[in-house]
């Protein structure tokens, strides 16, 4: 296990910025999961960390000791790329063993087929070890180079998409397998994705990137459910948070904010919002889709008009597209629910599930809701 701290760095290729000014510091033993859209930085980071790639500027700190005075082979770190690449004339166990049986290992027989079967049984290849890579599934393949980079148990554990280039059941069966691994290994493991249901399944930390920078770090509570920033908010959650744009006023103790495409104004204590001066703020509010509530009947909650104009059955749920007033929202509900197209609804937008955030600098306002 290993620290690593990331301070002020800067990666350019020529003219492209790949990170800019990115701060982030990793504990010893920590599963840390670092997740961005296409072309945000995450795959240079891990580059960076493994010393493939050099820094522009800035530093590198491995236990405390600045990298730029290591070798990267001193580094004790393993890297598994997005694609696997296997020994296609050696055979599972052959493959997953040859980390322990190179140049100068001191390890015996017994306990290099040891640690191979360990990991072959948490990735569940115990049956396949003597076959070879032609002889398997594109998930079990994956495996393999997983398990071949796992078994040395290096201070440091880089993941590169592992996942994704596997089918979604594969994907979810190998999700599990990981976390089994979180609590197998001892390295610290820094793991890349694009797909936030694996972030929040496997980090104990997740970093969120764009455009070379930290947008937040946070538990997956912390980014799911205070997201730092407008960005961060959409970037997580499938369908993507609902946006309303409104303008705050203060009235005595309250906080009138209207929504004029929605035709709608929700008044709340101005006490919810320690932090900032709500009068006259242009404000975008967020809604998960998952906290749209809906009914067939208005009443004093259930209030605003709408109709269903898109329903697609999904697998766990029904996702539906609602237009009320200019705004279009997205609502889930249970898919034995009997919501045809077309049909007129009411919302109700709760309250305690709202998020709001400054329209000029997209990051959150403190909103402390009541229960
Ligand atoms: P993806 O999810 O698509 O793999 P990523 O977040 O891993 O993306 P990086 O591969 O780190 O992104 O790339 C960050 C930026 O740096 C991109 O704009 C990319 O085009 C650029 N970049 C990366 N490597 C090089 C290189 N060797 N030469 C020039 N530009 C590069």
């Amino acid at each position: 296990m290993a620290s690593i701290e990331l301070k002020n760095i800067v990666k350019d290729f020529g003219d492209v910025k790949a990170l800019e000014n990115l701060n982030l510091s990793i504990d010893e033993g920590e599963f840390i999961v670092i997740l961005g859209p296409s072309g945000a930085g995450k795959t240079t980071t891990l580059k960076l960390i493994a010393g493939i790639e050099e820094l522009t500027s800035g530093q590198l700190l491995i236990d405390g000791c600045d990298a730029a005075s290591m070798k990267p082979a001193d580094r004790d770190i393993t890297m598994v790329f997005e694609t696997y690449a296997l020994y296609p004339h050696m055979t599972v166990w052959e493959n997953m063993a040859t980390p322990l049986r190179g140049r100068g290992s001191q390890m015996d027989p017994a306990a290099i087929d040891a640690r191979v079967q360990k990991i072959a049984r948490i990735l569940r290849m115990e049956e396949y070890m003597t076959r070879l890579p032609s002889q398997l599934s594109g998930g079990q393949k994956q495996r393999v180079a997983m398990g071949r980079a796992m078994v040395r148990e290096p201070k440091i554990f880089l993941l590169d998409e592992p996942l994704n280039h596997v089918d979604a059941k594969i994907r979810e069966e190998l999700r599990k397998e990981l976390h089994l691994l979180r609590h197998t290994i001892k390295s610290t493991v820094v793991y890349v994705t694009h797909d936030y249901i694996e972030a929040l399944s496997l980090g104990q930390r997740i970093a969120i990137i764009n455009k070379g920078r930290i947008e937040q770090i946070g538990t997956p509570w912390d980014v799911y459910f205070r997201p730092a920033n407008l960005f961060v908010a959409s970037h997580i959650g499938q369908p993507e948070v609902n946006r309303f744009v409104g303008r705050s006023r203060l009235d005595g103790s309250s906080v009138h904010i209207d929504f004029p495409d929605l035709g709608h104004e929700i008044v709340l204590p101005s006490g919810q919002f320690p932090n900032d001066n709500m009068d006259g703020q242009k404000i975008v509010a967020g809604l998960r889709p998952q906290h749209v509530r809906l009914s067939e009947t208005q009443d004093e909650r259930y209030q605003l008009p709408a109709e269903i104009v898109i329903r697609e059955n999904l697998r766990t749920e029904l996702d539906l597209v609602l237009r009320t007033g200019k705004v279009k929202l997205t609502a889930l509900e249970s898919p034995e629910k009997d919501l045809p197209e077309g049909q007129q609804m009411f919302l109700h937008l709760p309250e305690k599930h709202l998020m709001f955030f400054s329209k000029n600098t997209e990051s959150r306002i403190d909103y402390q809701p009541g229960n």
